[in-house]
């Protein structure tokens, strides 16, 4: 893992009811995007999708998986990002390519590349605990919009957020910096007035946070943390990792093919073998007749 390139870094105001986190993403975009031929309006909003959803999941408790996931009637059917409690994320998209490049090339990128639909947070935390999922229609300008809203309507968790994304020499680079006033009341501050707890200002602030700030360029996280947010007193702590990881094998994809008929499985040969290859990492797994034999009853 590169810390350097490829952390959060959350912090806590001091003077104010507020907590948030930086996400700056590198080399992990490179190792996600360039597994597919991902056209660059799709990687540019995939990309933004992998920090959202490395924000969000900094913000939460978990032990598990936790996944964002947009689904719409555009050129972008599909896109999903998860990242695992112990930093390994992975991302994948489903698109129309013919479409896109019509679409983008009436001058419709972002958000509106994904039409009509939903977006879903989901967390797994496996074996029998309750999984938790939130949805929301996809409303807004832009992805953050969309989260926005998200917490607007379901969490009524105030939360500023900004996320971009940009490939530079080759190389993509993404941050989001995301910005959450805290549920409990101070003392002696009405819970609802948010003039009184800094919360207009604190959102303000996070507003003016540039791309170039977002994806680094030359301030360091806690430089730029501290350069937006240092008359609430600044509070930051230690950086976590992430890194590109895919939970897929060859177990898991015999596990499904133990569920099939002998038949079901023999229609999906093709010369003569069964390839599964899988969404996000573009790993092959291959089943002759023999492999076969030993994983499907033939009854
Ligand atoms: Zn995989």
């Amino acid at each position: 893992m590169s810390l350097a390139s490829d952390f959060v870094q959350g912090f806590q105001l001091e003077n104010a009811p507020i907590r948030g986190r930086l996400v700056r993403l590198g080399p992990v975009l490179d190792e996600i995007l360039t597994r597919h031929a991902y056209p660059l309006p799709v990687a540019q909003l995939l990309a933004e999708t992998v920090a959202l959803t490395a924000a969000l999941a900094a913000a939460l408790k978990y032990e598990g998986v936790f996944t964002l996931q947009t689904r719409g009637d555009g050129p972008v059917r599909m896109m999903v990002a998860d990242v695992s409690s112990d930093g390994k994320i992975r991302a994948t998209a489903q698109f129309d390519a013919a479409l896109v490049e019509q679409i983008a090339g009436a001058g419709w990128t972002g958000v509106a590349l994904l039409g009509k639909g939903h977006l879903a947070f989901t967390v797994d935390q496996g074996g029998d605990t309750e999984r938790y999922q939130g949805l929301v229609e996809l409303r807004g300008k832009n992805l953050s919009e969309c989260v926005q809203y998200y917490f607007q309507q379901s969490e009524q968790l105030p939360t500023a957020l900004m996320v971009g994304a940009e490939q530079q020499d080759g190389h993509w680079r993404a941050g989001a910096l995301m910005v959450q006033k805290m549920p409990t009341a101070q003392k002696g501050i009405p819970a609802n007035d948010d003039d009184a707890d800094g919360w207009d200002h604190a959102r303000a602030v996070t507003a003016t946070c540039s791309l170039a700030e977002l994806l680094g360029g030359d301030v360091t996280a806690p430089g730029l943390i501290y350069r937006l947010f240092h008359e609430f007193g600044v509070r930051v702590f230690d950086p976590t990792a992430f890194a590109f990881q895919c939970r897929c094998s060859r177990e898991r994809v015999e596990t499904v093919l133990k569920s099939m008929s002998w038949d079901d499985v023999q229609h999906m040969k093709i010369d003569g073998v069964v390839t599964a290859t899988c969404d996000f990492c573009s790993t092959s797994y291959r089943f002759d007749d023999a492999d076969l034999s030993l994983i499907v009853s033939d009854t």
